[in-house]
């Protein structure tokens, strides 16, 4: 493997032309022309912008695309988990980690370069879903970050009893986070939030949980954020849809005490329009969470792109930039904001370092044919290159050619 590599005619957010060279993982210096040292790799850049990489904190690399195999009659939440619950157990170990693969490679060739999965713990496919995916991290060590979040439901009590013993045994085979959902795990999510957290604690790992994904006026968002309140490792909340929804004293007071337990939320805008909100025909709501909101009492929200392809989401590409799209259009950020939720906001509540175009940040950057953040949002174009740990990891051309049009010169 070479030292450096050095890239050449990048273009920052800000529109300069800049030289960026890379060493040991990291930016080692950037000027507007750096000459190459002698046996130096180098890749032309072109004038691509160059940012900070993109990082998908919610994903579910387990199921993705299913969707052609797995219909969801209903379209909705219910729907999707019902028959996923069907498939399952049928699913072959080869089937999943090859299209966990598919999905991994899809991600990095976006950009993605820390990806986050939820993986299905339960008696009827046991720890197969876990090893294809310990299995996957392996393979891809040198070219992303892959986190594993064991999800099971239930967790608490009696009927929890089985999917306590095989999270445990996840977390023992090397997965790093304890996952569950609430809001379906049974009737009592105050058990089922404080199961999850003690299996974590016992395991010296983070919790991210999908919690409240339903319009409902329940909101299991609180209970996290008190249970969590001290908790030694971090927290996630992904999705908190009925959030959104509840009057504005209420969620502030919510948003406050997430602040203050330091609970980060994942919002996962596609999945969201998605399954949500069907049964209003008339105004429906958008089944985001409430973003400014948890913004303004502090708290770190990112956003993910959740399903590729499955029964909880027909859609979807593995593309960041195509939550950022949606995020913009359903959440009503601006584009610089959107992409930050994507990238160094997704960063950070992976508990990863932020990146940034100066000396000593890490080298986890993609490259990308645009000529601002917006534009790179707008189109989503698929001429991308991917940069982990210094390191060009994935790397996307698109030759496009029209036929000769009236009015071109002969
Ligand atoms: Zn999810």
């Amino acid at each position: 493997m070479a030292e450096s590599l050095l890239l050449t005619e990048a273009r920052s957010a800000q529109g300069e032309k800049v030289d960026v060279r890379l060493a040991a993982g990291r930016i080692a210096e950037l000027a507007a022309h750096l000459a190459p040292r002698d046996g130096e790799e180098v890749t032309d850049l072109a004038g691509r912008l160059l940012l900070p990489a993109p990082a998908e904190p919610h994903a579910h690399l387990d199921k993705a695309f299913s969707a052609a195999e797995v219909p969801n009659p209903t379209g909705d939440l219910p729907g999707a988990v019902a028959a996923w619950r069907e498939h399952r157990r049928t699913l072959r170990p080869d089937v999943l980690a090859e299209r966990a693969r598919a999905a991994a490679h899809a991600g990095l060739a976006r950009g993605a370069t820390a990806i986050r999965s939820h993986v299905d713990v339960h008696p009827d496919i046991g720890l197969a879903a876990v090893d294809a995916l310990l299995a996957l991290r392996a393979e891809l060590s040198d070219a992303l970050d892959l986190q594993l979040c064991a999800m099971a439901y239930p967790l608490a009590g009696p009927a929890g009893a089985a999917n306590r013993r095989l999270v445990a045994a996840a977390l023992d085979r090397g997965v790093d986070l304890v996952g569950g959902a609430p809001h379906i795990g049974g009737d009592d999510p105050h058990a089922e939030t404080q199961a999850c957290l003690e299996l974590a604690r016992a395991a010296g790992r983070g919790v991210d949980l999908h919690t409240d994904e339903h319009l409902r006026t329940t909101c299991d968002l609180r209970i996290l954020a008190r249970l969590a309140h001290g908790f030694p490792h971090p927290v996630t909340a992904s999705h908190c849809v009925s959030l959104g929804g509840l009057p504005e004293q209420v969620q502030r007071e919510v948003a406050g005490e997430t602040a203050a337990a330091g609970v980060a939320v994942i919002c996962c805008p596609q999945t969201n329009l998605y399954l949500q909100g069907r049964e209003h025909p008339v105004g429906m709501p958008r089944a985001l969470t409430a973003l400014r909101v948890l913004e303004r009492a502090g708290v770190l929200v990112a956003a993910g792109g959740d399903n590729t392809q499955d029964p909880f989401n027909p859609i979807g590409r593995g593309d960041p930039l195509e939550t950022a799209a949606l995020l913009v259009a359903a959440g009503h950020l601006a584009p610089d904001p959107a992409y930050d939720y994507v990238s160094n906001r997704a960063r950070a509540a992976m508990g990863l370092e932020a990146v940034a175009l100066r000396p000593g940040a890490p080298a986890e950057l993609l490259a990308i044919a645009a000529g601002s953040v917006r534009e790179a949002i707008a189109t989503c174009t698929e001429d991308r290159i991917a940069i982990h740990r210094g390191r060009v990891v994935a790397s996307t051309r698109v030759l496009r050619q029209l036929a000769p049009l009236p009015g071109d010169e002969p």
